[in-house]
């Protein structure tokens, strides 16, 4: 295994720049638990991956390092935040990457350089290492170029691991050898709130195409529905940024990373620190995040935000009651151009409007190519499982990569 790893995850005696200059000169201390169970697996680890700072962002144009171009077209972006994890496996740098997920940062630049990316369920793969954006979102996951890939990686890192107290204590299955490419039975969803009219005519009928072939394979589709899927932006952006303005409290100047040289008192230094090291979506995560938790707003966003939250996990659970995975597609659109969305956040947001769900409700998916557009740009299919149920997405990937 050759793999290159995002630069949010720890290794002992290196440089981790979560690609903000807050951290451009911090050396990790230790190494993360899946780089110690890749390395116990004889994994030989190339390089670390440029990434949107601090995994904010989904077109990799965030990082204060430059931005990563697709392989596929050099003009258009990688996707993100894990978007040079993805340009890596698309460009045959690496047989396998790390990224991690907050929202579809794994799952989304997959889709977009046509590569097979998986998120674990939470709890799933230690955090031990990974440096925190939103703690009750955050996984980490591999891209391949095959489905097999993914599942030799995930072998090795998921399981139990004393130094993070949310991952699982289950038994972890021999993924790789799951792959038999068996689907007759399998009842499969779709959620009636992705497949709108609203949904791309070039990225519908690819997905389509796929699921016809499940169906002859003796696979029994039905329509599901999500009926919160609505909520589900807002919910995200509301609870991942009260989140990341926790977590980022700790880049003061103080305990980590850069500080001012031209500071006066300490309030000067925390003030001039910080200002100089963020990148502008790493700032605006921080005001919505503080503001969602501030005293007289905390009820109508952050509290709300939870409740809604736990609707979205009750949509899933009612859904894998009649079915045993769901099909999306991954993306509302193929790679975008480098520039078209910096000045839209909002826009840009819209760009997870189908992976944010699963990292809401905590559940495992999976993007694997399926086709190209007109214009030659890959489209990525997105299957989603229950909750530590790696086995059967991956499954249903196999199958789809064989056809
Ligand atoms: N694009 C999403 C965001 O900007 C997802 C990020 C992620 O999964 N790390 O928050």
């Amino acid at each position: 295994m050759i793999v290159a790893v995002k630069d949010v995850i720890c290794m002992k005696g290196k440089r981790i720049t979560c690609g903000s200059r807050i951290l451009e000169h911090y050396v990790s201390p230790y190494d993360a638990t899946v780089i110690q169970r890749l390395e116990a697996a004889d994994a030989i680890i190339i390089g670390k991956t440029n990434m949107d700072e601090f995994a904010m962002g989904s077109s990799n144009e965030n990082s204060a390092f430059g931005v990563v171009r697709n392989p596929v077209d050099e003009s258009r972006v990688p996707g993100g935040s894990s978007g040079g994890s993805a340009a890596a496996v698309a460009a045959g740098c690496a047989t396998t990457t790390l990224g991690s997920e907050t929202g579809g940062s794994i799952r989304q630049p997959a889709a977009l350089c046509g590569v097979i990316g998986l998120k674990p369920t939470y709890g799933r793969v230690s955090r031990y290492g990974l440096v925190a954006f939103a703690s009750s979102f955050d996984q980490i996951g591999p891209f391949g170029q095959s489905v097999y890939d993914v599942a030799s990686v995930l072998q090795v890192i998921a399981g139990h691991d004393p130094c993070d107290s949310t991952s699982a204590d289950l038994p972890v299955s021999d993924y790789p050898s799951l792959l038999t490419g068996d689907v007759k039975g399998l009842r499969v969803g779709l959620p009636k709130e992705y497949f709108t009219k609203a949904l791309d005519r070039e990225i519908a009928g690819s997905i389509m195409k796929l699921v016809d072939r499940l169906k002859q394979a003796g696979a029994v589709v039905k329509e599901v529905s999500l009926p919160h899927a609505e909520y589900t932006i807002a919910t995200y952006y509301i609870l991942t940024t009260a989140e990341a303005s926790s977590n980022l409290a700790r880049y003061d100047g103080a305990r980590y990373g850069r500080r001012a040289q031209d500071a006066g008192d300490l309030m000067d230094m925390y003030v001039k620190s910080r200002s100089e090291g963020f990148g502008e979506e790493v700032k605006r995560r921080i005001m919505l995040g503080t503001y969602v938790l501030s005293a007289g707003y905390y009820d109508a966003y952050y509290r709300k935000g939870q409740k809604v939250r736990r609707l979205i996990k009750e949509d899933f659970d009612n859904a894998f009651r009649a079915v045993d995975c769901l099909i999306t597609p991954t993306t509302p659109s193929t790679a975008f151009r480098i520039g078209e969305k910096v000045d839209d956040p909002l826009q840009m947001y819209l760009s997870d409007v189908y992976t944010v769900s699963a990292n809401l409700a905590g559940i495992p998916g999976i993007s694997i190519p399926c086709g190209k557009d007109k214009k030659g740009l890959p489209i990525g299919l997105q299957i989603l499982g229950r909750q530590f149920d790696e086995e059967m997405i991956l499954r249903v990937a196999d199958f789809l990569e064989r056809e």
